[in-house]
């Protein structure tokens, strides 16, 4: 398959109306690394450090976390990588941690929660980042943030972790972005200065739709009972697009959704212009958005929601159909 996209690798998502949306794969192994070359995304948008940490049957040292991110960092060349901090608990536990019987593990005790109440592993985390870009740029970003003061109190343990690590005579990153991910319905509602304050921002649409519509995304039952293009959720999106453009903060999305070519228009004729994917989706979602009109999609998504569909699919289909 990513041999029939070849002849557009290295060529822009650039749409009829010459819009660019960038394209980044999504990646947690080392064994992903490969792909950021023959995919052609310009980055790795989302680093699922928490697959490293599933693998063992212990809590890996500070210097092996080093030595991983560090590995990932040279396979990358100087393109970007998005390290996501650890988003563990709950469901995802890790066999040497005690598990935590947790009646909603979804709603639990997970991710930047335990990251801010038990900060021994992020910490270590975080100074392994840094250790491990010795002098280069470095981007962090914090799962499953609902609300601004998780997001304050997480870029303070970056703050402390930098001057330790200075202390200590590390050389520190030549940048360092950090930035959260839009999972919850609640921090899309967060005050105008959470979006002024934040260095970037990344839509797991995972999560956000499975809050969102209250569906469990690992309940077979229930968990393709809504469309992502209902109009509810595209609003909802919509509205975090122009958060964003008003406070010129960069956006992105990384759920599986920005890989499903007719999700990814839609994402990017309500406005978004960077999507993370899984690196064999690249090929499909560029082809698609090379051919396409984003401001007719745009015009059909309008028209839908003024008729009142409940999804934006079947009208976006039959443009599509009618396009050949
Ligand atoms: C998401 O929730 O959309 C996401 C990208 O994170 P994960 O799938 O790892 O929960
Ligand atoms: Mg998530």
């Amino acid at each position: 398959a990513q041999q029939r996209y070849a002849s557009i690798r290295d060529k822009p998502a650039e749409t009829l109306d010459g819009q660019t949306v960038a394209l980044h794969m999504n990646a947690g192994l080392m064994a992903d690394l490969p792909s950021l070359e023959s995919s052609g995304a310009e980055g790795v948008g989302l680093f699922r450090t928490e697959l490293q940490f599933l693998v063992r049957n212990k809590m890996p040292k500070r210097s092996e976390l080093v030595a991983l991110y560090a590995r990932v960092l040279d396979a990358a060349h100087g393109k970007r990588v998005i390290f996501r901090t650890l988003d563990i608990g709950s469901d995802k536990v890790l066999p040497y941690m005690k598990p935590n019987d947790e009646p909603n593990p979804a709603l639990g005790w997970r991710a930047i929660r335990v990251g801010l109440d038990k900060p021994g592993v992020m910490r270590m985390q975080l100074q392994a980042l840094i250790r491990a870009a010795d002098g280069r740029p470095l981007t962090v970003m914090f799962p499953f943030v609902a609300q601004f003061e998780e997001y304050r109190a997480a870029r303070a343990e970056v703050d402390k972790t930098i001057a330790r690590e200075k202390r200590l005579g590390h050389r520190l990153p030549e940048n360092i972005e950090i930035g959260a991910m839009l999972e919850t319905p609640s921090l899309a509602f967060a005050p105008q200065k959470f979006f002024d304050e934040v260095g970037f921002l990344s839509i797991g649409g995972n999560d956000l739709k499975q809050f969102f519509f209250a569906a469990d995304r690992e309940n077979e039952r229930v968990r393709r009972r809504y469309d992502t293009l209902n109009v509810s959720f595209l609003s909802l999106i919509e509205q975090i697009v122009e958060r964003c453009d008003r406070s010129g903060t960069p956006l992105s999305f990384c759920g599986e959704d920005a890989g499903r070519p007719i999700e990814a228009l839609c994402l990017a004729a309500i406005g978004l212009r960077s999507l993370s994917m899984r690196p064999a989706s690249i090929g499909p979602v560029k082809s698609l958005l090379r051919r396409a009109d984003l401001g007719e999609v745009r015009k059909i998504i309008s028209d839908a929601r003024h008729r009142g569909d409940q999804s934006v699919r079947p009208a976006v289909m039959d443009y599509l159909r009618d396009q050949g």
